[in-house]
């Protein structure tokens, strides 16, 4: 027992001791963490039933083995589909864990690990209930205020607001868009600045225009595109 602690003392001690090893560390757990938050969202607000079974495929209801709940990798193990009926598995958790992790190394070094933990576990509460269920509760927005500040000029961020105020309400009139969405919107203003913001809504309605529902009329989920949106804005200011 006691080589085990000592091996397990040595291992972490030699990671924790280099900068990189660090990043690797952030990047693995931002994963792991998506993934509980994930299936806890859609356990405990849309299957209840289901909060203390055994993880099981959507389809057949077999219970998985330990390699394929993995995050990321058991999806590549099983190459998208259960291994047992063949069904092709949603990849929305698998690509929620892949970006939680981008995240994360992205925003190591401006966020402590408790920051990280609270933004993420916020930004996937909210893209995980508009995504399922095309609704958000308003409460979970406040986590999503550790976003890093761009130092911006006042004055142009208070213009900016009132007109992109009067075009998203404008906007909302015509029931193109929810009330969580404007929320939202707000937040990113507030973090973000009004350039950054606009960004960021380029993107989120180009991501939207790649989605088939809105091809069929159909209501898509906004909020996992904005928060797409804000990844890939974050990602270019910080140099990747
Ligand atoms: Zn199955």
């Amino acid at each position: 027992m006691s080589i085990i602690l000592w091996f397990f003392n040595q291992f972490f001690g030699y990671l924790l001791t280099r900068r990189h090893n660090m990043i690797t560390i952030y990047y693995l757990f931002g994963p792991i963490w998506a993934s509980f938050i994930i299936t806890w969202t859609q356990r405990t607000i849309f299957h209840p039933t289901d909060v203390t079974r055994r993880s099981h495929c959507d389809w057949c209801y077999h219970p998985l083995t330990w390699w394929q709940l993995l995050p990321l990798l058991g999806y590549l193990f099983q190459r998208g589909r259960c291994r047992y009926c063949q069904t092709p598995i949603d990849p929305y958790s698998t690509i929620g864990e892949l970006l939680t992790g981008y995240l994360w190394f992205l925003l190591h070094a401006q966020l402590a690990m408790a920051q990280l933990i609270f933004l993420t576990t916020s930004a996937l509460i909210l893209a995980t209930t508009d995504y399922y269920g095309q609704w958000i509760d308003l409460r979970w927005l406040i986590g999503l205020l550790f976003i890093p500040p761009w130092p911006y000029p006042k004055f142009e961020l208070i213009i900016g607001s009132i007109g992109l105020t009067i075009l998203l309400i404008t906007i909302k009139k015509r029931h193109w868009l929810g009330s969580g969405d404007l929320w939202l919107f707000g937040i990113l203003l507030w973090c973000r600045g009004l350039l950054q913001t606009a960004v960021i809504l380029l993107i989120a309605c180009s991501l939207i225009l790649l989605h088939p529902k809105i091809w069929q009329h159909q209501p898509v989920p906004f909020v996992p595109s904005l928060l797409i949106g804000c990844l890939i804005e974050l990602s270019y200011w910080n140099g990747f």
